[in-house]
């Protein structure tokens, strides 16, 4: 691999100074000696459509310059996963459902195909935690909750009530689940006690809330119950005051982190058609986590 030209892969969002994907691919690009680096390129709305028809420069967020054409493959992230679907050849039957992408491949330097890992991460964690999905409610309505959804509904759920600080966006989710043609019902409701969370067997944050120190607990001590598994898709703080809640009352509970490190498995593993090296890229992930908790 060593006389090819060096492949470039990134993230697009704005911002994505904070991400932990750079650290994630580049290890696995450089334990398997591949000629291969992802970069973090901070792309705004209004320049979105000029990223794909390659009018504005490629420049990452150190202000290097690279081709188009060395461009292989990307994740996108905030706020640009559902806006990319309309620049998109072609895109998998989960991303066009769940009506987001996150990953990307490069063909020809122009023609974009478009993936929704972070559904399938999703379902490989919870799959491995052999959490019951039968019965779930949800905190969140947005991109990564419909992510959620979907992988749910892959999961035989059968009823997901949904909980968004906006109403219309939880009723969106909700209509979509229920087009989605599966056993799965869900429906939008107006407070976090009215997810009734004493008959659900999983709770899920897809919110925001629980990422910065001075956010409020949205749930209170005596919503939870011993068979209740508690999933937070935030990773950074490892321990929010939700987990940490759920886990002093003895609750099954884990972060997101194995979804973030599975997305990136399963977007490598597009990109690339080899087998991603997951430990090295595990290791990657808890570095960085590890350098935020300084
Ligand atoms: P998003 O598109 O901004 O959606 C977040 C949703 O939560 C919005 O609809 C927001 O409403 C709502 N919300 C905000 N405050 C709320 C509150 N107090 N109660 C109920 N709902 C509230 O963000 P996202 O991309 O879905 O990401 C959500 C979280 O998941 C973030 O923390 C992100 O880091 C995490 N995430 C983790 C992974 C992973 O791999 N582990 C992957 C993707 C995302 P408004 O828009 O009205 O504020």
């Amino acid at each position: 691999m060593g006389s090819k030209k060096k492949q470039i892969y990134g993230l697009i969002g704005y911002p994505v100074k904070h991400s932990f994907s750079a650290a994630m691919h580049n290890a696995a690009f450089s334990h398997l000696r591949m000629n291969s680096e992802y970069k973090l390129f901070e792309i705004n709305p209004q320049e979105l459509r000029y990223f794909f028809h390659r009018i504005i420069p490629l420049r990452d967020v150190n202000g290097e310059e690279f081709s188009y054409e060395d461009l292989h493959g990307f994740n996108v992230t905030i706020p640009h996963k559902e806006a990319v679907l309309e620049f998109l050849n072609e895109k998998s039957p989960a991303a066009a459902d769940i009506e987001a992408v996150n990953t990307v491949i490069v063909h020809n330097g122009s023609e974009f195909k478009g993936f929704n890992t972070d559904f399938a991460g999703f379902v490989r964690h919870i799959t491995e935690l052999d959490v019951n999905t039968d019965k779930v409610g949800m905190i969140g309505a947005g991109g990564a909750a419909r992510a959620v959804a979907y992988a749910l509904k892959t999961k035989q759920a059968e009823e997901i009530v949904i909980y968004d600080i906006d109403k219309q966006k939880a009723e969106s989710l909700a209509r979509s689940v229920n087009s989605w043609d599966s056993g799965c019902t869900a429906y939008a409701v107006d407070s976090i006690e009215a997810l009734n969370l004493n008959d659900k067997t999983l709770l899920v944050n897809a919110s925001p809330v629980g990422m910065q120190d001075d956010d409020p607990l949205l749930i209170t001590e005596k919503m939870l119950h011993k068979d209740l598994f508690v999933y937070d898709l935030i990773y950074n703080p490892s321990w929010t005051k939700l987990l940490l809640l759920a886990q002093n009352k003895g609750l099954r509970c884990r972060n997101g982190l194995k979804m973030l490190l599975y997305q990136g498995v399963l977007a490598f593993e597009h990109w690339s058609g080899i087998d991603a090296p997951i430990d090295v890229m595990f290791d990657a992930l808890k570095g960085e986590i590890k350098k935020c908790q300084g």
